[in-house]
């Protein structure tokens, strides 16, 4: 059961593009893909835990808030049921995990290599004092770790929060059902409109000026590489056959996210490497987008689009 969408994260969309207009060449490409695979495998292990709770029944009402953000916290996810609330924290990171309770170290070894990283021990704690501090006190409120990668190898010492795979949370939460099923019961959906009040909409990623020249051009969807060209209504791929008509709207994504919401038709032509004015007129009215400005200085408004999202 989900209450919203849980959204791909600006800053994955962002790279995305910033990688797809990087030259394979330049020395930041790599440094770029790298953190687009983290990204990526991060929001895989998110959309993993949301699919759980197609499988878990439970006679108790409850609801899920995925990516629940306030000013100052960031949650994966909350579970609201209606005599505690499970804030959790998703890791999605292969090889051996090991948390200490003590020295409040979080060490993953892979491939003979281990770094440290953010402990989401002490992340939690910070969230639960937040949501408590929200319900008023009310009502109990427990943090668990879930990692999602089935090949982590969990090593824990002296830990004492839930930390489990994702395959043990229904377990986890049935037990946390027994356990405090003599507390007081509170309106779930009160809770969760409480809840939400505090709620802040996503903000766009705030990216530092890009210290070099991005690649222009539209390119083919289906050999992500190559150069489309444009004639007689339609985007045509040089290197392989694929044909399609708004090949253009990838393009005009990634000037949003890179360099500015607004379009001129002589900036589109630019970016699209387009020779024809008159061709870039067609297509820009046919995007339908709000403008600003008449004639020589009429813009467009380039709406917030995510087309790479393969989940859609
Ligand atoms: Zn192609």
């Amino acid at each position: 059961m989900q209450l919203i969408e849980r959204r791909r994260p600006n800053i994955l969309i962002y790279l995305e593009a910033l990688l797809a207009r990087t030259p394979s060449f330049h020395p930041a490409y790599a440094d770029v893909k790298e953190k687009v695979r983290t990204w990526t495998a991060g929001y895989a292990g998110e959309t993993w835990f949301d699919r759980m709770w197609l499988d878990y029944t439970s006679d108790e009402n409850f609801r899920v808030i995925p990516d629940y953000v306030t000013t100052s916290h960031q949650m994966d996810a909350i579970c609201v049921f209606s005599k505690f609330i499970a804030i959790i924290e998703i890791k999605n990171i292969g090889g051996v995990i090991e948390m200490d309770g003590t020295t409040r170290q979080f060490t993953r070894t892979l491939h003979s290599e281990s770094i440290g990283m953010r402990n989401p021990d002490d992340q939690l704690y910070r969230h639960e004092k937040k949501i408590r501090q929200l319900t008023n006190y009310k009502i109990p409120v427990i943090g668990i770790v879930v990692f999602t990668n089935p090949s982590s190898i969990l090593k824990l010492k002296a830990v004492e929060r839930r930390v489990v795979h994702l395959s043990g949370l229904p377990f986890v939460l049935d037990q946390l059902i027994e356990q405090y099923t003599t507390y007081p019961s509170f309106d779930v959906p009160q809770l969760c409109d409480l809840l939400m009040a505090h709620q802040c909409p996503p903000a766009p990623y705030q990216h530092e000026s890009i210290p070099y020249p991005l690649q222009t051009g539209v390119f083919c969807s289906a050999c992500s590489f190559s150069k489309m060209v444009y004639s007689r209504d339609l985007w045509r791929c040089l290197n392989c056959s694929n044909r399609q008509q708004d090949a253009h709207l990838l393009a005009l994504q990634d000037y949003r996210l890179l360099i500015g919401s607004t379009i001129s038709n002589q900036e589109f032509r630019r970016f699209t490497e387009m020779e024809s004015r008159s061709n870039a007129v067609k297509i820009l009215k046919r995007c339908s987008f709000e403008t600003v400005g008449t004639h020589r200085s009429l813009r467009y408004l380039i709406p917030e689009m995510d087309l790479r999202n393969k989940t859609k």
